[in-house]
């Protein structure tokens, strides 16, 4: 078997690693990568005692795809889980104040960051009637079925994670299993319990057949020792990996498919095409370059190191986001040393601050002085922090994060014909079907599943 993976980010590296867990010899992947190093948006960087992460600040422990991944790269011993401190206490700006944000079902009825109008509107959900609207945002999804008064959560939250704005977003391609269940079960709460239910029920009888001990609950979010740069490494390990070579070309030949760079020519039964959509324009595949295209959220992240003696509470928790009707700079704020110690050295804080998107692009393009300044004035107006911060550094993604908006589903169709017409080609990465770690693990291990479990036959071209 020989399998071709185009792009050396997480989402590439993932599948090769699902691979290896199945059995398949890493000498028969290759992983081509057009820059000089592996992890595309994902890097570790050490320095004067502190660790900052360039994308993701670490994976989402309860993910199946992140715990099989973990298995299969032999990284157990080096997982380091998050605190709980970071798990239960989170904030949202609010009248220019940080509020907590509700951890559970009782806090969500005393909170202050609703309304009692909103917590009614949200109980009522069960009786809103199901509609099926094509490509609806997900700012519409959540005011129609919750009500308009947990817009600012909505919108904090989707420019937390997406860096996007909730009225582009749709919720069909973002979070489809929302919709899923409001179209199965009339109600995303019912639907919600129901699901819970099931779960519960999966898990007893595999308990009562199997006997197993009780696993310890998965943390919230984990990293590694050397940071997610070693989760990057170890994915990598024993394939053949070829950095500084572009993929220019994606051609078929009798049985095989050819994958060309500027340098060489690699021939395949399997190919992945772990790019984004974006990235796809570049390559000449089977013929032609394609003509999808995605938007791109800009993203710049300051990190600043201070000394905790430098805040009169110095933070806690996991961190805060500001919704857009708050006008800060910041899209939001990690406090990343709350969540993982060891990323600051003792009596040191770390946060990493998050600006631009698709609400401020131009902010991301600022130079890094005008960023790292107007951070530190919002950490100064918001955390209360005193003087400058004793380490900074600025990263920043102009390619950032795909934006899964209307007109997707010609993305999609892309995909989908592509993968249908040439057996053995298979797409995943940042901006297809999902954004996140979680979903292009999971992709990696069903994509894995396929290229093991059949034996594709490539149909020879007509013209040959
Ligand atoms: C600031 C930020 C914060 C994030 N936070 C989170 C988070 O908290 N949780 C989470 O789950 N996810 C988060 N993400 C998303 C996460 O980083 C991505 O899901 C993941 O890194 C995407 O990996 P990828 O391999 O699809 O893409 P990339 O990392 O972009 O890798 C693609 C690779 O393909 C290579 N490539 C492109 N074209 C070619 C070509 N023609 N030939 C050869 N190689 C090519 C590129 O050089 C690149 O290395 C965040 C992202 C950013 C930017």
């Amino acid at each position: 078997m020989s399998i071709t993976i185009i792009g050396g980010g997480f989402a590439g590296l993932s599948v090769a690693n699902a691979l290896k867990g199945k059995g398949v010899n890493p000498k028969e992947i290759s992983v081509i990568e057009a820059k000089d190093k592996l992890g595309g948006l994902i890097d570790t960087i050490q320095e004067k005692g502190y660790t900052i992460e360039t994308g993701p600040e670490g994976y989402r422990g309860t993910s199946i795809g992140i715990q099989k991944l973990i298995q299969y790269a032999e990284l157990e011993d080096q997982v380091i889980p998050s605190t709980k401190i970071s798990e239960s206490l989170r904030y949202i700006v609010k009248k220019g104040k940080l509020r907590k944000l509700p951890s559970g079902p009782f806090s969500a009825i005393t909170t202050t960051v609703f309304s009692p109008k909103t917590k009614i509107r949200i109980l009522l959900e069960p009786f809103i009637k199901p509609q099926d609207i094509p490509e609806e945002t997900i700012g519409s999804f959540v005011s129609r079925r919750f009500g308009k008064g947990l817009d600012p959560l909505v919108d904090a939250f989707i420019s937390g994670v997406y860096a996007g704005d909730h009225h582009s977003l749709v919720i069909d391609y973002v979070y489809p299993e929302a919709k899923q269940l409001e179209m199965k079960y009339g109600s995303v709460i019912k639907g919600g319990i129901a699901m819970m239910k099931q779960l519960k029920k999966a898990k007893k009888q595999e308990q009562g057949n199997t006997k197993q001990e009780k696993k310890e609950k998965p943390p919230y979010l984990l990293t590694f020792k050397q940071g997610l740069k070693q989760s990057i490494d170890a994915m990598a390990k024993g394939t053949n990996t070829l950095l500084n070579q572009e993929v220019v070309k994606l051609e078929q030949e009798k049985q095989k498919y050819l994958v060309v760079t500027k340098q060489k020519t690699i021939e395949a039964e399997n190919v992945i095409i772990a790019t984004s959509p974006n990235a796809l324009q570049n390559i000449n595949v089977f013929g032609e370059k394609p003509k999808i295209r995605t938007r791109e959220a800009k993203v710049a992240i300051v990190s600043l190191g201070y000394d905790v003696k430098q805040f009169k509470k110095p933070p806690k928790g996991y961190g805060f986001l500001a919704p857009s009707e708050e006008e800060r700079f910041v899209l939001g704020i990690l406090f990343s040393s709350q969540i993982f110690p060891h990323k600051a050295p003792e009596g040191k804080t770390l946060l990493r601050c998050f600006i631009g998107g698709i609400r401020h692009p131009e902010r991301a393009e600022m130079s890094n002085e005008k960023l790292v300044q107007n951070a530190i004035e919002e950490v100064k107006d918001l955390l209360k922090a005193k003087g400058e911060p004793e380490y900074t550094h600025v990263q920043k993604h102009y390619r950032g994060i795909s934006q899964l908006e209307k007109g997707h589903n010609k993305v999609l169709d892309y995909k989908k014909q592509i993968e249908t017409q040439y057996p053995g080609v298979h797409f995943t990465g940042l901006g297809w079907t999902g954004i996140s770690t979680d979903h292009l693990s999971r992709q990696a291990l069903q994509i894995a599943d396929k290229i093991t479990n059949k034996k594709m036959m490539i149909p020879t071209p007509q013209n040959n």
